[in-house]
């Protein structure tokens, strides 16, 4: 199959190619038209699509049609509607409607919309979202969406974003004319997002009601080998992963998925997928398919696919490397260094405009990547640390410095950097890229966002970086439309950007202790939990900021606020619940089964001996010994699981309409609590019969594949 790659790629997508080929000239024009500016689709356009899309979709197998789309759960959602329309004869026909294709009105009173259902309508609506083209999947025709209450609030990830884009398109275009450039008509942001995931056996899995529950492990003793050789990454891939990969790939390619590199990662059984980069709006929609098919295609090969931030504890976890820059309609990457001093100067400018954004935001940034699952990487000494900052390297470091003190940045003469006058020095590009520390990496010509974590839609991650992008970019622009000398103002407002802002770059180890002293005295951020960055939704110059680049609301804002928390609260409340049912149902009387057979055997070899001399030293020293050791763990995870079960059930008192105390009780108490208790469980683990523990081990698990 993979011979014919370039026949399979995109065989499932209603892409340019195939408008071209089944709509009629016009129509396809004003379809173009309409994706290009973002305005609304003419009815009369939409109603000869929706049956070319139709058609097509048959001939592709499918049978019905969603509405696709991203509620704030984090995954997509679907609900089919079949293209049946019975006839007075009894018959059926296959029809779809332009209407139906612009707009579903599903009933959104399930999903999470943090209040705002209350006080507008429980319906929803749904849009299609022309510049990510339908696909067929599974049978069914899947138009990309945004969703929407009836008051015109977005209750999804999709929205937000596409406005996110919006405003940054439009401050930089202001840039661009600045530096003389009129023909450029848009600028997109480019993702690439790399997708780190685990597969485990999946009969493994089955006996583990944490994985099921928990797409995590609650519990496991350490095996004798983890990570620590290094042996993993980039090894071989072994056959059973390699057969997995080739399908994933096909899977991927016919839905115009570009997925590009696979690898082995650090941890055991931890793998890789990063696709080639593409729009955002539709990277962000690729990478939703991309983790559903890696599950789907996982069952198909006897496997579980787990996306989970920290699967195991004691090897690394999983994140998704974000990978963005700025792109002209004519291709010019906005974040390339120039070869002219004339588009370094422009380089320079949006370089700084994103040191000042992430300075200024560090805060929405980290909250854009704030969850439950994530919370056990960043800051744990494996993925970036908590605090932001920005690596540059130290060549462009040498420049930056060099422009705020106005000296030569290599020590040589003539090479002072003067912005506008003197061409960059070349930046080798594998010099920008060693430090895999850095929450933020400038790697030659775009910026690694490290921090999004691997279960996670990077829509949020995105519009708040094109958000904080935009308003630097706008900053600027309101200064040099004004300015009376163009080059001697943008001179100084680098310069003055750099000196201000200098503060959030750091190129040294992100994980030591010392940076995180450093960053104190630096007065960075540093808000460990989700349960401390959430909060920053609800900072004045947040929502300011929000506001005014119109990508929330201040209601959307709360609401997005209380459904964080929420998530988080309940997430926790389902581990610890699961924590305890396997420790009361399957842990514990596993445990004591095996007590029972050591006495078993204790009694027996003692029946031995009876009327015999009985030797000085009784023959059964290892058992009573074990059954002294377990039956202390036993009690004290016995102790445990019930402190943790009252915790959760006194959570109930807490009041419902704070998410904020209701998230700090389970951050506080309850995953201290399943901590503690874990402890217990683990040591028994490590002095019980292999055979009677009810639960496969995390050797098992991690290099039994
Ligand atoms: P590494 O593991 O060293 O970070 P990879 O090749 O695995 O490198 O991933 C790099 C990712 O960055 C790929 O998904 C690639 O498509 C993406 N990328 C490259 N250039 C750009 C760009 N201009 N904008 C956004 N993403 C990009
Ligand atoms: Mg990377």
């Amino acid at each position: 199959m993979s011979s014919n790659v370039p026949e399979i790629f995109g065989s499932m997508v209603f892409n340019d190619a195939i408008m071209r080929d089944k709509l009629p000239k016009d129509i396809y024009r004003s379809l173009k038209k309409t994706i290009q500016d973002g305005k609304d689709l003419d009815i009369n356009v939409a109603n000869v699509v929706a049956i070319a899309m139709k058609d097509w979709a048959i001939e592709k197998g499918a049978t019905h049609y969603t509405h696709w789309f991203q509620p704030m759960t984090g995954i997509t959602a679907e609900k089919h509607d079949s293209f049946i329309s019975p006839q007075n004869d009894g018959r059926v026909i296959m029809e779809f409607s332009g209407k139906e294709l612009i707009k579903g009105e599903p009933d959104a009173s399930s999903f999470p919309s943090g209040g705002i259902r209350a006080t507008f309508e429980a319906r929803g609506y749904t849009a299609w979202d022309p510049t990510s083209y339908a696909f067929v999947k599974d049978g069914v025709l899947c138009i990309p969406t945004a969703f929407c209450s009836y008051g015109g609030e977005s209750l999804d990830k999709k929205t937000p974003l596409l406005r996110s884009m919006e405003t940054l398109n439009e401050q930089a275009l202001r840039i661009l004319r600045l530096f003389g450039n009129g023909e450029v008509k848009r600028v997109n942001t480019t993702v690439g997002p790399e997708q780190e995931y685990f597969l485990i056996d999946r009969s493994l899995y089955e006996r583990r009601k944490d994985l099921i529950y928990c797409d995590r492990t609650l519990f496991g003793a350490r095996p004798p080998k983890g990570q620590e050789l290094d042996d993993h990454y980039f090894g071989a891939i072994r056959p059973r992963v390699q057969a997995f990969m080739k399908e994933l790939n096909e899977e991927l390619w016919k839905l115009g998925i570009l997925a590009k590199t696979e690898h082995n990662e650090v941890a055991p059984a931890q793998h890789e997928m990063a696709p080639i980069f593409d729009t955002g709006n539709i990277a962000i929609d690729h990478n939703q398919i991309t983790m559903e098919v890696m599950k789907n295609v996982a069952k198909r090969h006897k496997f579980i696919c787990l996306l989970h931030e920290k699967p195991f504890e004691g090897v690394n976890g999983s994140g998704k490397h974000n990978n963005w820059s700025l792109v002209t309609d004519s291709g010019v990457n906005l974040l390339e260094p120039g070869k002219s001093p004339h588009e370094n100067a422009q380089f320079l400018l949006f370089l700084v405009a994103v040191i000042k954004a992430v300075d200024e935001y560090q805060d929405l940034l980290r909250l854009s990547i704030a969850s439950a699952g994530n919370d056990h990487r960043l800051g744990a000494a494996e993925a970036p640390p908590a605090i932001m900052s920005i690596f540059v390297g130290d060549d462009l470091g040498a420049i930056l410095d060099s422009i705020e003190n106005g000296s030569s940045y290599d020590g040589k003469p003539n090479s002072k950097m003067d912005i506008g006058v003197h061409v960059l020095p070349k930046l080798p590009k594998d010099t920008t890229d060693r430090n895999r520390t850095s929450p933020f990496a400038f790697t030659g010509n775009k910026f690694e966002f490290r921090s999004c974590g691997s279960s996670m839609s990077v829509a949020g991650a995105n519009t708040v970086l094109n958000t904080i992008v935009a308003e630097s970019l706008k900053q600027f622009a309101d200064k040099l439309e004004g300015a009376k000398n163009f080059n001697s103002e943008l001179d100084k407002l680098i310069k003055d950007t750099v000196k201000k802002h200098k503060r959030i770059i750091f190129n040294g180890d992100g994980y030591s202790k010392e940076w995180e002293k450093e960053a104190k005295k630096r007065g960075l951020l540093n808000l460990k939990t989700t349960v401390d960055a959430i909060p920053m939704y609800l900072e004045p110059k947040n929502v300011k900021l929000f506001k005014e680049h119109k990508i929330y609301t201040e209601v959307e804002i709360r609401s997005r606020y209380e459904i964080e928390l929420d998530a988080y609260s309940k997430i926790i409340n389902i581990e610890g619940l699961t924590a305890v049912d396997m420790t009361k149902k399957e842990i514990l009387p596993a445990v004591n089964r095996y007590i029972g057979k050591l006495s078993e055997t204790a009694k027996s070899k003692q029946s031995l001996f009876l009327g015999k001399d009985m030797p000085a030293n009784l023959p059964c020293n290892m058992e009573i010994d074990l059954i002294r050791v377990l039956s202390k763990l036993e009690d004290q995870a016995y102790k445990e699981v019930n402190k943790l079960e009252k915790m959760l059930a006194d959570a109930s008192n807490l009041d419902k309409n704070d998410k904020l105390a209701q998230a700090a009780y389970y951050k506080d108490k309850i995953i201290p609590a399943m901590a503690s208790l874990r402890k217990y469980v683990d040591e028994m683990e490590s002095n019980c019969d292999k055979d009677m523990w009810p639960l496969p081990s995390y050797g098992e698990m991690l290099f039994s594949v």
